[in-house]
């Protein structure tokens, strides 16, 4: 079976990168045609009656399967980078970490208000990159049509942050 295939292939590496975080790695998933195509057939599937115009996949590990997304729908994909990283006129959102604060950003001419933009990460955590990915768009003036991601850590709440912060927005886990 193509799920349960794609599936067995995510690696959980127990303390990692700090102890007592179990750390999802899935890239045998994307060296993995079958599973690939497991994935990108179970997103565009579930969207298909979005009529998205853009994928915006989250750095870095939503780049691998929002860009093969695009690809798939035949539409464009946006890279919503780290701070400093993208060269010309960004809009920014800072977002809160365990530690501190981080931003994310993404070019101001990337999105138009014609577009209907969905989200891509690999995994969902608190949420807090997805909600500042999500205001990027927004402030692009674009249509949040919803997320899409492989993993969601449900025990971190990540999917009702979300869904409470994009009311009009649609979560959908690959793996859930
Ligand atoms: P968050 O903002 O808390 O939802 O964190 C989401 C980001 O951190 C995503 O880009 C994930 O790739 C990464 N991430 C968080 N927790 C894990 C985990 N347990 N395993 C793999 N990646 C994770």
């Amino acid at each position: 079976m193509p799920r349960e295939h794609a599936e067995s292939l995510i690696v959980e590496i127990p303390d990692y990168p700090n102890p007592g975080v179990i750390f999802k790695d899935l890239t045998p998933v994307f060296s993995d045609p079958a599973a690939m195509a497991f994935v990108l057939d179970a997103c565009a599937t579930h969207f298909a009656d979005k009529h998205l115009t853009k994928i915006a996949g989250i750095e870095a590990r939503g780049f691998m399967v929002g860009a093969a997304l695009a690809s798939h729908l035949n539409i464009g994909f946006v890279p919503i980078r780290k701070k400093g990283k993208l060269p010309r006129d960004t809009y920014r959102v800072e977002y809160t970490l365990e530690y501190g604060t981080d931003a994310i950003e993404i070019h101001k001419d990337a999105l138009t208000s014609a577009d209907h933009v969905l989200l891509v990460d690999d995994v969902l955590a608190t949420g807090g990159t997805a909600c500042a990915a999500g205001e990027l768009v927004n402030l692009c003036g674009a249509t949040l049509e919803g997320l899409a991601v492989l993993l969601n850590l449900d025990f971190l709440g990540g999917a009702e942050r979300f869904a409470q912060t994009f009311p009009n927005t649609d979560v959908f886990t690959v793996f859930g």
